[in-house]
């Protein structure tokens, strides 16, 4: 069901789920869903400046500089293609990106609804991390064992080839995991202060999860009133 005026933050470690409950909800509430990672897979693969900023430091599983996510996202916002609400996935992912997103919702008259943190421990990350499969088309999702495609190797949606992305090498993985904890996690705290964080158990099945994200946001759009 349409949700407008849902301003949502999907936050977790790599491979908790964002993009695949993301996916979902893209579906279900008709919002513009910006998932960082894709936009700047797409930036590489297009050999855009953005790209060429970016691609050292995706290889390496390392965070791209602030000022260059930044810049993609505020042009979004003030596209005005997400006046009516909007679903981040993998943004922010430092203190500093969510205090750039705070600055640019109060200049445009506005603000976050909920943060949604998918919840996952370090152990499952690397299973599902190990497992995951994408395609080269559309960077669709899918997992060689908890969420297979129909025919092995092949998009179900675009019948595109499915691939393992480099950073998903166990090493890069790990690397990403350290990043994650020192850079991201403290924005759990910076929105439990706000009062904005909303947990759910993301090692549960995809389905489950779903549910879960689905009953918190229902209660956000009552306190909304929309
Ligand atoms: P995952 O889905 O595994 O969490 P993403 O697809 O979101 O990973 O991101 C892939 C890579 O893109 C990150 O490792 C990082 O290099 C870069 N990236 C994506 N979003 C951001 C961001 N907000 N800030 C800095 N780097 C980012
Ligand atoms: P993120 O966008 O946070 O990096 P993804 O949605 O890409 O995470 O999920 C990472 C991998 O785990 C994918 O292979 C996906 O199919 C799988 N996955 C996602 N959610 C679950 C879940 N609840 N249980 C088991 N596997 C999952």
């Amino acid at each position: 069901m349409p949700n407008r005026n849902l301003n949502l933050i999907l936050l977790g470690p790599p491979g908790g789920g964002k993009g695949t409950q993301g996916e979902r909800l893209q579906e279900d509430l008709e919002l513009p869903y910006y998932a960082t990672g894709d936009i700047l897979r797409a930036a590489v693969r297009d050999q855009t400046e953005i790209g060429k900023a970016a691609k050292e430091y995706m290889d390496r599983g390392d965070l791209v500089p602030d000022d260059v996510i930044i810049g993609v996202i505020a042009e979004r916002l003030e596209s005005g293609e997400a006046d009516h609400g909007f679903i981040l996935d993998g943004f922010p992912r430092t203190v500093p990106q969510a205090e750039a997103l705070d600055r640019k919702l109060s200049e445009l008259g506005r603000q976050l609804t909920a943060v949604v943190l998918i919840d996952v421990s370090d152990e499952e990350i690397v299973h599902r991390l190990s497992g995951r499969r994408v395609c080269v088309d559309a960077g669709h999702v899918y997992h060689v064992d908890f969420n297979p495609p129909a025919t092995e190797g092949v998009c179900d949606i675009d019948g595109s080839e499915l691939i393992v992305r480099d950073d998903d090498e166990p090493e890069v993985v790990r690397h990403r995991l350290v990043q994650y904890h020192e850079k991201t996690a403290p924005l759990v705290d910076f929105y439990r202060k706000q009062a904005l964080l909303n947990r759910v158990d993301g090692s549960q099945d995809p389905d489950r999860v779903g549910e879960s994200v689905r009953s918190l946001i229902s209660t956000f759009s009552l306190e909304e009133g929309s």
